[in-house]
């Protein structure tokens, strides 16, 4: 029998790093230690814990947006970004992380400016984007580099 294949999806509530078979990604999976939906197209606010974990090593393609409350850019684009959550899932998961309360995640993934968007996945940072995009840009951008 085959070992059925499956990612690592990193819950970005506690932290748990669930396994999930591929041929399941699409049925909702949900977090085996407090039932967060996984891949439900939500945007997930991250900490400097679960930033870490997520960006080093979940198998699923992970866009950060790199915010901060006083960024009038970062506030405009928040609805495009939750657009584009919706219209990525379960393909990719898209999450911010406040880089006012976690300054020093900001620094060592080399972010000048805000918003900024870094594209992870399997621990590797694929691609970033700088600069408040729409939707459909932030869509294109995923599909582009995670070739779907
Ligand atoms: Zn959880």
């Amino acid at each position: 029998m085959a070992v059925t294949e499956a990612v690592k999806l990193t819950c970005p509530t506690c932290g748990q790093a669930n396994r999930v078979p591929v041929a399941r990604l699409s049925e909702g999976p949900k977090c085996g230690i407090c039932g967060t939906l996984l891949l439900d197209g939500q945007v997930a606010e991250l900490d400097a814990s679960t930033h870490d974990k997520i960006t080093r090593g979940d198998g699923l393609p992970v866009l950060v947006d790199y915010w901060a409350p006083w960024c009038g850019p970062c506030r405009m684009m928040a609805p495009e970004f939750a657009k584009a959550a919706k219209t990525l899932a379960p393909a990719a998961r898209l999450m911010k992380l406040n880089t006012e309360d976690h300054p020093e995640i900001a620094v060592r993934a080399g972010i000048r400016g805000i918003p900024a968007l870094i594209l992870y996945r399997g621990g590797r940072e694929l691609a970033r984007l700088a600069g408040a995009r729409p939707a459909a840009e932030i869509v294109a951008f995923v599909r582009q580099h995670t070739g779907g």
